[in-house]
């Protein structure tokens, strides 16, 4: 049986955003007003907010590299973090379609059932 496959590029700086960041921060900001009630809490709930505000204005994005390319089966654009850009194989599932993709010298393929 063919294997399905297709042509991935190594992207050195792709921007992810970071889900769930958010939610994570209003809970720190949380704690580092509850500890400004404390008192003597609040050396550590003041800077605790301020490095929350600080992580707010750099953004919610990470810039990394990724392996990328088209889905052999549905053709959609996948990214693949897992990799480093000296990364030879590996494997993840399309995050659209779900299957199984190998990665394998540069390439995405799709995984035939027997
Ligand atoms: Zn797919």
């Amino acid at each position: 049986m063919k294997k399905l496959t297709s042509v991935a590029r190594y992207n050195e700086s792709r921007s992810i955003a970071n889900e769930g960041q958010g939610a994570w921060n209003g809970l720190l900001i949380l704690i580092g007003i509850g500890l400004c009630f404390t008192g003597i809490g609040a050396f550590v709930g003041v800077p605790l907010i301020v490095i929350v505000f600080i992580n707010q204005i750099k953004g919610n994005e990470t810039i990394k590299g990724s392996w990328e390319g088209d889905c052999p089966k549905c053709n959609n654009i996948i990214f693949w973090h897992s990799g480093t850009k000296d990364t030879k194989q590996g494997n993840f599932n399309c995050p659209t379609c779900n299957v199984d993709i190998d990665f394998y010298e540069n390439k995405f393929i799709h995984r035939n059932k027997a």
